[in-house]
């Protein structure tokens, strides 16, 4: 105990920064090797970018800040999610609508049959692409527009990818490398599930209960940020995990890193069905949004409020106030480099998740580095304490 002004302060083993994934198992599995955790979270709400909640009498749950479909092939992050939750047997399939048609995405062989109108065999669709799908092979493609118009020919790159990453970007996809093409797949088969993993689904009940599982026994302070009182929580811990941006940390003494943003428009409506499926694309660069999620469809399993359903518009903008995709440009890749030289001097520090590594992480891997970095971190500390004994 450290006496503070006559109050007496608690210290903590481990003081968490952020309840998201990263910060919640951390937080788990420090707690159950038996060390004492605290986790505080700047937002009213724990659970991170993951956290959801019923709207308001319609018995829909809403993910807050996007649409998110747990999938993993990872056995160890399967048996230690269905430690804090049941999953339903949702299976995330993306539609897109390009000029009134409704398409099914990834691009596959439905798609690329109903958008010429042709009834082509898998094996067929190489030489159709290359002599009716105006592809241009390129030896290096130099960007995403060279790189798609190689893969898939200039028609379905204009018709699927143009307008949407355009929007999505805020930019020209000739600006943008090539490698964020080689993540989107393409099928020649009618496959067109949207993740190929073992595993699949939502939660039931939401994410939000998942944390609150998790964190049952750990104090938690919502609406504290960490950087009001910097050297009040780093004195009270023996380690501190944190999960904020990185260049925040350091004060943005290299400069800010870019992100990707997206806001969110919900409307109420009095119908059943929107549009009779989770999430549709909007292809088309005249449409201002990227994409309308509808969540009722995410839980079959769930009655909701008979003629009833809630939509949210999704909208692209560049944000670094509201991180949510890393940008990382070159000029990114440098500043990040001398950040990770600063992390390397703060002993007491452990940096993890999507905001300090500064990097697209889904679920499953965001809870299968927290669950790395500190079984590490506490045999590590069991290592410490048996040699001070000794
Ligand atoms: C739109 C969108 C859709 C997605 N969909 C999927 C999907 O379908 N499937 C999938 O697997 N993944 C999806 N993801 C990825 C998923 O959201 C992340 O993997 C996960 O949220 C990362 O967890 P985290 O703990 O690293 O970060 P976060 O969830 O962001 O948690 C960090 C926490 O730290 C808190 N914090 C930051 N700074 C401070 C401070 N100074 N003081 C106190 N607290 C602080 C923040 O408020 C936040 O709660 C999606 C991501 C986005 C953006």
């Amino acid at each position: 105990m450290l006496l503070n002004g006559g109050l007496s302060v608690k210290r903590h083993d481990y003081i968490v920064v952020g309840s998201g994934f990263f910060g919640a198992v951390f937080a788990q599995q420090a707690k159950e090797a038996g060390c004492s955790v605290l986790v505080i979270e700047q937002r009213e709400h724990i659970g991170g970018n993951c956290y959801s909640y019923d709207y308001e009498d319609t018995n829909i749950n809403i993910h807050k800040y996007g649409t998110h479909i747990f999938h993993t092939n990872n056995d160890d992050v399967w048996r230690y999610i269905n430690r804090f939750t049941e999953f339903n047997r949702y299976q995330h399939r993306v539609l897109t609508t390009h000029q009134g048609t409704v398409y099914a995405m990834p691009v596959n062989l439905g798609t690329i049959n109903q958008f010429f109108g042709v009834k082509l065999r898998p094996d067929e669709v190489e030489t159709f692409i290359t002599e009716k799908g105006s592809r241009e092979h390129l030896d290096s493609p130099a960007n995403f527009e060279e790189k798609a118009i190689s893969m898939i020919g200039r028609e379905l790159y204009e018709a699927f990818f143009k307008g949407y990453t355009m929007k999505q970007w805020g930019c020209s996809p000739t600006e943008l490398p090539a490698s964020i093409f080689n993540r989107l797949p393409i099928r020649s088969s009618y496959h067109d599930s949207y993740f190929n993993d073992r595993y699949q689904g939502i939660p039931i009940g939401g994410f939000t209960p998942i944390f609150k599982r998790m964190l049952e026994g750990i104090p938690v302070e919502t609406g504290v940020d960490f950087f009001r009182d910097r050297e009040h929580w780093l004195g009270r811990c023996g380690k501190l995990v944190y999960t904020g941006p990185v260049d925040r940390y350091f004060d943005y003494e290299h400069g800010r890193l870019n992100w990707r943003s997206v806001r969110f428009e919900f409307d109420r409506h009095d119908l059943e069905d929107y549009q009779g499926t989770s999430v549709m694309n909007y292809a088309d660069p005249d449409v201002p949004f990227t994409r309308i999620h509808e969540p009722k469809h995410l839980h079959l399993e769930k009655s909701h409020t008979p003629n009833t359903t809630v939509t949210i518009r999704e909208y692209s903008l560049r944000d670094n106030d509201r991180p949510y995709y890393p940008v990382n440009g070159d000029a990114d890749k440098a500043m990040l480099a001398k950040y990770r030289e600063m992390e390397s001097a703060e002993e007491k520090v452990i940096f993890g998740g999507r905001l300090a590594e500064y990097k697209y992480y889904d679920m499953h891997q965001v809870i299968g580095s927290a669950l790395q970095k500190a079984r590490k971190e506490l045999s590590d500390r069991e290592k410490r304490s048996a040699s001070i004994s000794t």
